[in-house]
């Protein structure tokens, strides 16, 4: 998402924009996108400064760390950008700030759900799809 300074009026901008996970560098090796996210921005200019209230939603794909399941969870953040201008700028790019305020927040063991039970160390059987027959 780029804005060009000139472009803000003085009542503010609203943008909003479906940019793909590519773009914004999202997906790690563990955490995948299979769609575009909505960036949602409310623009608006102070005297030096671009402050965007950006809004991002999505869904990740991911296997549960412990039943290796694939899962997919919602993604979604509020946040403020804050970006002092300097004489001569012309446009600001709010794409690496949304990708530092997005991969902040990826879960280091990504669960189905926070309750996830796991494999049976001996069987290797989904517990979260009943009992196996180990009596552990
Ligand atoms: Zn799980
Ligand atoms: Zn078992």
């Amino acid at each position: 998402m780029k804005i060009r300074i000139n472009q803000i009026p003085p009542e503010g901008l609203e943008l909003e924009e479906q940019i793909s996970a590519q773009v914004l560098d999202l997906e790690t090796e563990s955490i995948k996108f299979r769609g575009p996210l909505t960036v949602k921005a409310q623009v608006s200019r102070v005297t030096n400064a671009v402050i965007a209230k950006v809004s991002v939603a999505g869904r990740i794909f991911f296997d549960c760390s412990r039943c290796l399941r694939e899962s997919e969870a919602a993604l979604k953040k509020d946040f403020s950008l804050h970006f002092v201008l300097d004489k001569g700028d012309v446009e600001i790019n709010f794409d690496p700030d949304i990708r530092q305020e997005i991969i902040i927040d990826y879960p280091i063991k990504p669960l189905c759900r926070t309750d996830c039970l796991g494999l049976c160390l001996k069987c290797g059987k989904n517990l979260n799809e009943g009992k196996c027959n180990c009596n552990n």
